[in-house]
């Protein structure tokens, strides 16, 4: 009799337990966050956002009555950049993104790269860091300014990626096409640093947010590459004639033997999702980061300077999505 009991209390035990599998996989929803080149800082945001709605969902877990919420899982792969990234989320590929401001401002608006393809659903969730845009030049190529690069091999960038979609726009604005350069290259954002201390290329175009490993190491390897300035009447109409550009300056003695300050104009970067996304998951990703701020903050040096009351509203041209104005409301925040 007891022989039967054990066995039975077991075969029930392996039961709720098989039970208790199947719902946590039912309840769990996965969700992708598309990033940029592994090398870059979209890269790190992805995963520091990842990172703050995991650790929030462990704690939330202690506290709320089992079975009440449902659990999100995300992930943040590397990707070809803000357009890219802007493109998966209009598919229904990607929840949620990180773009350049200047591309969520096309994307939405239908101009520039997205004419013709208005992605109107676009909804803003919050902006993250400055992204100057850089043209490093390595030092024996001798490129002081953007008239110094003719005649040059330069990278323009990959397809989709925020950093080509902006050169094409400055090389607009300073009435160059590409036969300007001896030649362009391709090359993705971690690919171009080495074809750059190689001396393959002589200069790259990227926006991208500082300090950053990959921009330290184009500083200090063979090239001895630093970042040009970019100014002058043409760089000045892009910045007044557009609120998604602003001036933007990388301190002297951000990079190893950078002498002197670099000016330039740059972007923000932004976290961008779709007007079909749940107002639950966006509003749990937006307070996931606001209430564990200090932590987001350690995750890149970049986020240094970081303040929440910016964040809601610099950079931002898409509407803000409905679960994120319900947690800045709920936060005092709007
Ligand atoms: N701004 C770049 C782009 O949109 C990406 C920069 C980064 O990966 O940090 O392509």
């Amino acid at each position: 009799m007891r022989k039967t009991i054990t066995s039975l209390s077991s075969a029930l035990l392996i039961f709720i337990a098989s039970l208790s599998f199947t719902s946590i996989a039912k309840s769990a929803e996965f969700f992708t966050i598309g990033t940029g080149g592994p090398t870059g800082v979209y890269f790190q945001t992805g995963n520091a956002i990842c990172k703050m709605l995991h650790k929030s969902a462990i704690s939330a877990e202690h506290g709320r009555k089992k079975g009440t919420a449902k659990a999100y899982r995300c992930t943040a792969p590397s990707t070809g950049g803000s357009n890219y990234n802007i493109g998966q989320i209009k598919a229904g590929e990607f929840q949620f993104g990180v773009a350049q401001s200047d591309w969520q401002y096309h994307a939405v608006n239908g101009s520039s790269k997205w004419e013709g393809k208005k992605f109107g659903d676009l909804r803003a969730v919050f902006s993250v860091h400055n992204e100057p845009f850089q043209i490093w030049a390595r030092k024996k190529a001798k490129i002081k300014d953007f008239a110094g690069l003719k005649g040059k091999v330069v990278n323009i960038g990959n397809p989709g990626s925020g950093q080509r979609g902006t050169m094409e726009e400055l090389m607009k604005a300073m009435g160059v096409d590409n036969s300007f350069f001896k030649s362009t290259t391709e090359l993705t954002s971690s690919e171009q640093v080495k074809a750059l201390c190689d001396g393959k290329i002589d200069a790259f175009g990227y926006s991208v947010g500082f300090p950053n490993g990959a921009m330290e190491q184009a500083a200090t390897c063979a090239a001895k590459a630093s970042p040009i300035n970019l100014t002058g009447s043409e760089v000045q109409g892009l910045i007044s004639g557009a609120d998604y550009y602003a001036k933007a300056v990388i301190p002297k003695g951000t990079y190893t033997n950078q002498k002197k300050d670099a000016t330039t104009f740059g972007v923000k970067a932004t976290v961008v999702t779709s007007a079909s996304v749940s107002e639950e998951l966006v509003y749990l990703v937006t307070k996931a980061v606001m209430e564990n701020f200090d932590d987001f903050k350690k995750q890149h040096p970049a986020f240094g300077f970081l303040e929440k009351k910016n964040m809601i509203k610099d950079g931002l041209s898409a509407p803000l999505h409905p679960g994120a104005i319900k947690y800045y409301k709920e936060a005092g925040l709007m």
